[in-house]
């Protein structure tokens, strides 16, 4: 397996693609697993994007942990681990990509993070065009991110050619979803962040809501939307659970389809 600081050294004839900001866990370990589809190198990212930060949140702080993540993502079956510098992922002036509607009109992330998605797409726009993948994995943790990334992909004549794939969300024993900011968590809101994985399934939003207050937590959203458009739920079509709550300075998100 090969480390590689440089983007002008990555492979150029395709590959399958993990994108991850590091301090790897296991839900990272399952999107290298699934990218082991072909023949292809499985090349992944980790790279702590500071344009997808807000100026109050925690980027200097966020875990930086590179030989642990090499090491695992070596074991999980990667081929390239690559470890940009912010100065060579942002060398070259790039307009904005435009923002599809799934980015800015639902009200969930866009809301608490309203420059959040320009960061995300940007970095993910830059990184494709580093690694030149075939298909590119995303977690449905982030169930709001993989729904912007695969209407970016869909919109942009220059993404043609990438498949985006979605991989379940890998949970703790207690159902907690693997989050790298989990590291953050006391025991007390370790128990508090159970009441997030209970709230999903209610299947009304008062009871979601009620039920996360009454642990303790502060509700940044907890809503029952359309699963592809994340606007209000319309008959007939899927349903997707979604919170994004705070225990202590830890924000919490986590999402779930609902029958
Ligand atoms: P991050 O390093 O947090 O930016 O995440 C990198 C990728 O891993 C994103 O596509 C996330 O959605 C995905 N991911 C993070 N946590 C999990 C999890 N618990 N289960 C599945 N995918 C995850």
């Amino acid at each position: 397996m090969l480390v590689i600081h440089d983007p002008s050294a990555l492979p150029q004839d395709g590959c399958t693609f993990v994108p991850t900001m590091g301090a790897l866990h296991s839900g990272h370990l399952e999107l290298i697993s699934a990218a082991n589809i072909n023949e292809l190198p499985v090349v992944v990212s980790v790279f702590v994007n500071p344009t997808q930060f807000a100026p109050d949140e925690d980027f200097d702080a966020y875990p930086r942990t590179l030989d642990a993540d090499v090491e695992l993502a070596r074991q999980a079956g990667t081929d390239v681990v690559f470890a940009p510098t912010v100065e060579d992922v942002y060398a070259e002036a790039m307009d904005d990509i435009p923002l599809p509607m799934v980015a800015t009109e639902p009200k969930l992330e866009d809301a608490t993070r309203p420059t959040h998605f320009q960061g995300v797409c940007n970095v993910v726009a830059r990184l494709f065009q580093f690694t030149k993948p075939t298909h590119a994995f995303f977690g449905e943790k982030d169930y709001q991110q993989l729904k912007v990334i695969e209407a970016m992909v869909s919109k942009e004549e220059r993404f043609e050619g990438i498949a985006i794939c979605a991989v379940p969300t890998a949970r703790g024993e207690d159902g907690v979803a693997l989050s790298s900011r989990n590291a953050y968590l006391s025991d007390e809101e370790r128990a508090q962040a159970q009441a997030v994985v209970k709230a999903l399934p209610l299947g009304c939003e008062n009871e979601m809501r009620a039920a996360l207050l009454d642990a303790g937590l502060d509700v940044d959203y907890a809503v029952i939307r359309d699963a592809e458009t994340l606007l209000a739920p319309v008959e007939g079509r899927s349903r997707r659970a979604l919170i994004a709550a705070r225990a202590g300075t830890t924000r919490l998100i986590d999402n779930g389809a609902l029958p």
